[in-house]
């Protein structure tokens, strides 16, 4: 069901033996260990774990913003040690799109230049029919002049969903995307980023602790001090409660940074 075991279908993310080491002799902590994975073109995938469990590093070795001591990690089949900085910086800002939990956006730049910024940047025109179209697709046709201070919460979310969309990446990478939003506005953010998945089939990775958010994935793979410690194909939200509560507290990052380097009394 992962695709990777499937030799005809090469997944959009292979991550073989990802470990990341921070410190020296004395305080060395594993902060990734020993991580393979592979995620399916047009897959929705939830990465869930307590607080300290490795999921922040996960997506930074992922997304090709840190690298692994050791392992690898291939994107849309490039292998992210092979590319010097420069050309990482440009294979991210062309093959992964970002979403963020504080949207990111830039406050002086009306919604057209902020979901184009990326194309830009990587030196292309943004073509009117692909701008149109993802903003069609994020309901904000109507908006696009205005500036993020002039929209709310969600909308600025779906902003941000627009611009990660805008380059066709091989891959969106979101971090806690609907944390700083109400029910209501991350049910419809979710629903939004689910229907990316189904309508384009875009990839999609989304870090999150809250099980209502993992429910929409297709999958969710829970990380555990470094580790992968299991999966759900088509989980319920009291299926990822369970399981969350059975990998110790979330929610109380003091308690969840315990459990994550395993000093638990
Ligand atoms: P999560 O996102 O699940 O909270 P992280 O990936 O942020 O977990 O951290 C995993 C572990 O690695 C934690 O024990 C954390 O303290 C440690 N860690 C993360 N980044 C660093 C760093 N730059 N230096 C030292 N330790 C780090």
């Amino acid at each position: 069901m992962d695709g990777t075991r499937d030799p005809q279908v090469e997944p959009v993310v292979r991550l073989e033996g990802v470990s990341r080491v921070y410190g020296g002799a004395r305080n060395r902590v594993a902060a990734l260990d020993g991580v393979s994975l592979g995620l399916g073109a047009g897959s929705f995938t939830a990465v869930m774990g307590p607080s300290g469990s490795g999921k922040s590093t996960f997506l930074h070795c992922a997304a090709g913003l840190d690298r692994p001591t050791s392992g690898t990690v291939r994107l849309d089949g490039v292998d992210l040690a092979s590319l010097r900085e420069r050309a990482l910086t440009r294979f991210r800002r062309e093959r992964i799109g970002f979403v963020f939990q504080a949207f990111n956006l830039l406050p002086a730049l009306n919604v057209v230049d902020n979901v184009t910024l990326p194309l830009r940047l990587a030196g292309t025109r943004p073509a009117r029919a692909v701008v149109d179209e993802v903003l069609e697709q994020v309901g904000l046709s109507g908006k696009r002049g205005s500036r993020p201070g002039e929209l709310s919460g969600g909308q600025q979310q779906r902003v941000a969903i627009a611009r990660a969309l805008v380059t066709r990446p091989a891959v969106i990478y979101a971090d806690e995307p609907t944390g700083a939003l109400d029910t209501r506005t991350a049910a419809e953010v979710l629903t939004l980023l689910r229907q990316s998945v189904d309508a384009v089939g875009q990839t999609l990775v989304m870090v999150t602790h809250d099980p209502v958010a993992a429910s929409y994935a297709d999958r969710v793979v829970f990380l555990a001090d470094g580790r992968l410690v299991g999966g759900l194909e088509q989980p319920t939200v009291q299926q990822v409660t369970a399981r969350m509560q059975e990998l110790g507290t979330w929610g109380d990052p003091f308690a969840g940074r315990s459990a994550g380097h395993g000093v638990r009394r």
